[in-house]
C-alpha cells in the first residue's frame, strides 16, 4: 500500500470512529508520525493531504524540518514534538515546534518559558501524564498533575492545551481504554475547575479507534501511515 491511500485508510477509519461515537470528525486531528521516516516519504504525506507531523527527537527532527523548509515551500505544515525532551534542548524545541506534547516537570516548563520569552513566542504545549506507574515511562503522575497545572498558569509564554498520554502497549487494543477513559475523565473533571485542558492526545497505530471512542482530539499514528519502522 502506497501512503496516500495508508493515509486514506486511516482517515476513514477516523471517520468512522467519530461517527459511531457520535462526534464530528473535525474535532479529531490526525498527527503523522514521521520519526525514521525519510524525507521524501514525509513530501508525499503532506502532499496527501497531512499537515501536522509528529517527531520524538529533537536532533533528528532539527535536520528534517530544515530539509523539509529548503525543499517545499509549505508553510502550513506544523511539526510536534511528541517524544520526551530534555531541558538542554528546551531553546531548539521552541524554535521547532508548533506544540510540544511531552512536558511533564515544573523544571521542563520553566526552561521552555524562559526561551519562548526570549524568542517572542507564546509556546503551545500538552502535559504528558502517566497512568501506568511504569516507572521507565516519561509523564507525570496524576497526583502532582494540578500542581504542575497551576505552575505553568503562572508561566506567561507557555499557552497551555491539553493533556497527553502514552499507555502501557498492548496487543489488544481494548486493553488501553480504560486508560484513555481515565484521561478523558481527568481532562473533564479539570474543565470544570476552569483549566484549559481541551485537547486530548491519546490513541497510536494500533489503539486510536478506542481512544476516539474514548474522547481523543489528537491522534499520533505512524506505522499505519508510513509502514512498519526499522528502527525506533
Ligand atoms: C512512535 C510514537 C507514536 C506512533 O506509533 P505507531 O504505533 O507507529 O502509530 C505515537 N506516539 C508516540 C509518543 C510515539 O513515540
Amino acid at each position: 500500500m502506497g501512503i496516500s491511500e495508508a493515509l486514506m485508510s486511516v482517515q476513514q477509519r477516523i471517520n468512522n470512529s467519530a461517527v459511531k461515537a457520535r462526534r464530528n470528525s473535525d474535532n479529531i486531528r490526525l498527527v503523522a508520525v514521521s520519526k525514521t521516516v525519510e524525507l521524501e516519504k514525509i513530501i508525499e504525506a503532506v502532499k496527501s493531504g497531512i499537515s501536522i507531523l509528529g517527531e520524538n527527537r529533537v536532533q533528528e527532527a532539527r535536520e528534517k524540518i530544515s530539509n523539509f523548509n529548503n525543499l517545499t515551500q509549505d508553510s502550513m505544515v506544523k511539526w510536534h514534538l511528541i517524544g520526551n525532551l530534555q531541558k538542554n534542548k528546551a531553546k531548539t524545541a521552541v524554535q521547532l515546534f508548533d506544540l510540544i506534547q511531552s512536558v511533564d516537570s515544573q523544571d521542563l516548563a520553566e526552561e521552555l518559558n524562559r526561551h519562548a520569552m526570549k524568542a517572542g513566542k507564546k509556546q503551545k504545549i500538552l502535559v504528558q501524564v502517566s497512568l501506568s506507574n511504569e516507572k521507565t515511562k516519561h509523564g507525570i503522575l496524576e497526583g502532582y498533575l494540578i500542581d504542575l497545572l497551576d505552575k505553568i498558569s503562572n508561566m506567561t509564554n507557555l499557552n497551555l492545551q491539553g493533556l497527553m498520554t502514552i499507555p502501557p502497549f498492548f496487543d489488544d487494543p481494548e486493553k488501553t481504554r480504560p486508560y484513555f477513559s481515565r484521561l478523558k475523565h481527568i481532562a473533564d473533571r479539570l474543565v470544570d475547575k476552569g483549566y484549559p485542558v481541551h485537547e486530548l492526545s491519546m490513541g497510536m497505530s494500533n489503539d486510536f479507534e478506542t481512544a476516539i471512542a474514548e474522547g481523543s482530539t489528537m491522534v499520533r499514528v505512524g506505522t499505519a501511515i508510513f509502514g512498519k519502522r526499522s528502527t525506533d
